[in-house]
């Protein structure tokens, strides 16, 4: 991470590149709610694509699944989470803040106001959402916004298992918005009341959870080392006695150094057989697996890997974000993304709007549409554009000019060391593809 990443300055980047806004702005904001603008939409559908194919396309045996948000309210009895997914909360009597009891030290003053003991005894809050399904707003007709997407797929365990060829150990993988009324939402996207998730739910024998957990440790960081982020933010982080539920064999959370410290960015679990074992006692079905080969019937152990999305973004925005001085002894903020997440990949910028220049160049970026997010600038100083380029990620500008039209080459600019280097224009989509397949940022 480029050591200038504030949280005040990404904030500020996102909103002024079209990145991410505060969702109802107008009205003064939601707090816990963000939308993704532009710019925004396409880094998480690039984060969101990249870890699909690595998930789904890029291992044997793990299908797909989108479950629905809304869920029969006996899911959320079953998995525990109406009686346990609460976090304690205090509030301040003189200033009415609120916080998370675990998370502030409650013999010290009030963080907001400096009142000393003014804090409310701890409570407990529960963090899913209700609502209500159908006319009657009764206690039968209570539904919740499911706050993680693993209990779809466990509901869905036998669904899949019956309608495809998957054969244990397989896993089912799934993207999706999560809900949470958090309490204290703070430090941007990175604790939001509306979220996404890319969880995996891995279903093995029992007693080979201990081969599997390793495995998928592993690969969930090779993970990130292949988006491109800096290692040297990445760590592991096991859970204590203190912090591991109570049916967990095993837990370890991937953590990333944000602007506001090292944080959990994904969580890999080795949960056992107790999600499918509470289904199967709350709904009366099975849930066994019939072994094939050894004709042995059991209820799978589960290792599973939970990431947030909307933090994912968080972090590769954190990863990516510099201020670096330029030879002209300017300021350049840029972000380094590894060009398979940037929003765009390559630009297309005429030196100049007249003597063909800009239809040359328009035509040049639709035919690399095909292959590439492009995007076409023709205002302001050539600098300049590089600059909004260097802001929103782009890799790769290419600019045509006079010499383009005598001898067909364009001048295409690296981002990250902002060399130039004259292509042929008919060979750019094949150029820029072998620039992406061997980037290294530097
Ligand atoms: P915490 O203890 O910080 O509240 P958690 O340990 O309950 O979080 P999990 O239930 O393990 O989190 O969720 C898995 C992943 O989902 C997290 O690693 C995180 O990336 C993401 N996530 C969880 N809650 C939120 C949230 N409120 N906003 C954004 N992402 C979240």
């Amino acid at each position: 991470m480029g050591s200038k990443a504030t949280m005040d300055k990404i904030v500020s980047l996102c909103r002024r590149r079209g990145f991410i806004f505060q969702s109802s702005e107008i009205y003064g904001g939601l707090n816990g709610a963000y939308d993704y603008g532009p710019m925004g939409v396409e880094l998480k559908n690039n984060i969101r694509d990249f870890w699909w194919k690595e998930m789904t396309q890029l291992h044997d045996n793990i299908v797909g699944l989108d479950a629905s948000i809304l869920m029969h309210s006996k899911v959320w009895e079953a998995s525990g989470h109406v009686s346990n997914f609460t976090d304690p909360m205090v509030d301040c009597k003189q200033c009415k803040s609120r916080f998370r009891a675990d998370q502030i030290d409650l013999s010290a003053p009030c963080p907001v106001c400096g009142s000393n003991g003014t804090f409310t005894e701890p409570r407990n809050f529960n963090l899913m959402f209700q609502t209500h399904i159908g006319p009657s707003m009764d206690s039968a007709s209570t539904i919740y916004l499911r706050p993680e997407t693993a209990q779809g797929i466990y509901v869905d365990f036998k669904n899949v298992l019956q309608s495809s060829r998957v054969k244990i150990p397989f896993g089912i993988a799934q993207i999706g918005k999560s809900f949470r009324n958090e309490i204290t939402t703070k430090s941007f996207i990175f604790r939001s009341c509306e979220f996404e998730q890319m969880e995996m739910q891995f279903f093995c024998k029992p007693g080979t959870e201990d081969e599997w957990f390793p495995y998928w440790r592993e690969e969930r960081m090779k993970f990130y080392h292949k988006m491109g982020i800096d290692p040297q933010s990445l760590r592991w982080h096991q859970h204590g006695p203190d912090e591991l539920a109570f049916y967990a064999k095993d837990a370890y959370d991937i953590q990333f150094l944000f602007p506001m410290g090292w944080q959990e960015l994904e969580g890999v679990h080795s949960r056992t057989d107790y999600d499918l074992t509470q289904h199967q006692n709350f709904s009366k079905k099975d849930m066994t697996y019939l072994d094939p080969e050894t004709n042995e019937r059991y209820i799978p152990y589960v290792v599973e890997t939970s990431a947030g999305l909307t933090r994912n973004v968080l972090m590769a925005l954190s990863d990516a974000y510099d201020e670096e001085e330029t030879p002209e002894g300017d300021v350049r903020t840029v972000l380094h993304f590894h060009p398979q997440i940037a929003p765009v990949t390559v630009a297309v910028l005429p030196l100049v709007k007249k003597d063909g220049l800009a239809e040359y160049a328009a035509k040049l970026e639709k035919n690399l549409r095909a292959d590439y997010k492009t995007f076409y600038d023709q205002s302001g100083a050539i600098g300049r554009r590089y600059r909004r380029m260097d802001e929103i990620g782009t890799p790769y500008c290419v600019t045509v000019d006079y010499q383009t039209l005598e001898d067909g080459s364009v001048t295409l600019r690296y981002r990250d060391s902002m060399e130039q280097v004259r292509v042929d224009a008919s060979k750019l989509s094949a150029f820029i593809k072998e620039a992406n397949d061997s980037y290294k940022r530097v």
